[in-house]
């Protein structure tokens, strides 16, 4: 499995960074995981739109799907059409970027599959998993495991249990850290800090954390000093690649 970052910024993209985009590649299937802004020039760095076989979205906000717009524009506006997009996403998550076009203008240009998180499901050769993390609307917590390696990746989420389960035993821990140390008080639930990322990624036994999510702005060495993780550690950055 082979995980290359198009962006990891949280809330707005910055002028060197793209929002939350994953592109998860295994055994020639490539899933694009959270097209968030400005995620789709960098996804074109590295290939064509008509090489992304599926979507999955963790949950709705624009950070982690406003892109799935355009990327549906280039794939459905072409003069050759590739197949319908196969867009994994939690029940709703996807209505509002779906619906920024005319009605029926892109319907052609993706199969909308929804799920529940806590659903589990096969896209193309992942087994993915997935658990109903809180957070400001339904977010589903992704675990994706190939016979090989497995990925786990929080979306957005407050604090639970569940992050240990979603985690446990991962290859790579892809965590949200929204905020370094500490979360203001009215969001707590529904976010976590670098320091809770390092503490989940301790308790679930992974052995690799990556951070993403900073808020812009956010020292990336200050996170990853909060994180403490023993084992490898680093900050989502634009093209990193980590090979599983
Ligand atoms: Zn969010």
């Amino acid at each position: 499995m082979r995980l290359t970052v198009l962006g990891g910024c949280g809330a707005w993209p910055t002028a060197d960074q793209a929002c939350s985009g994953y592109l998860v590649e295994y055994d020639g299937f490539r899933l694009l995981v959270d097209p968030g802004y400005a995620s789709l020039p960098r996804l074109l760095r590295h290939g064509t739109v008509d090489e992304v076989d599926a979507v999955l979205l963790s949950h709705g906000h624009p950070d982690h799907c406003a892109d799935l717009n355009p990327l549906l524009r280039a794939r459905g506006l072409s003069d050759a059409p590739p197949p319908p997009l196969p867009v994994f996403a939690p029940h709703g998550a996807a209505d509002a970027v779906l619906a920024l076009d005319r009605r029926n203008m892109l319907a052609d240009a993706y199969a909308l599959h929804e799920f529940s998180p806590g659903d589990g499901m096969d896209i193309g050769p992942f087994r993915t998993d997935t658990w109903l993390l809180p957070h400001f609307v339904p977010n589903a917590g992704i675990r994706l495991a190939t016979p090989r390696s497995v990925l786990a990746y929080t979306g957005d989420t407050g604090p639970s249990p569940d992050i240990e389960q979603l985690a446990a035993g991962a290859d790579l821990f892809l965590s949200e850290a929204t905020y370094v140390e500490r979360v203001p008080d009215a969001d707590e639930p529904y976010l976590l800090t670098a320091r809770l990322a390092g503490r989940y990624a301790r308790q679930a036994g992974v052995a690799r954390l990556l951070l993403t999510h900073l808020w812009p702005g956010t020292d990336p060495e200050a996170a990853l000093g909060a994180a403490a993780f023993a084992g490898p550690t680093d900050v989502a950055a634009p093209d990193l690649v980590v090979d599983l």
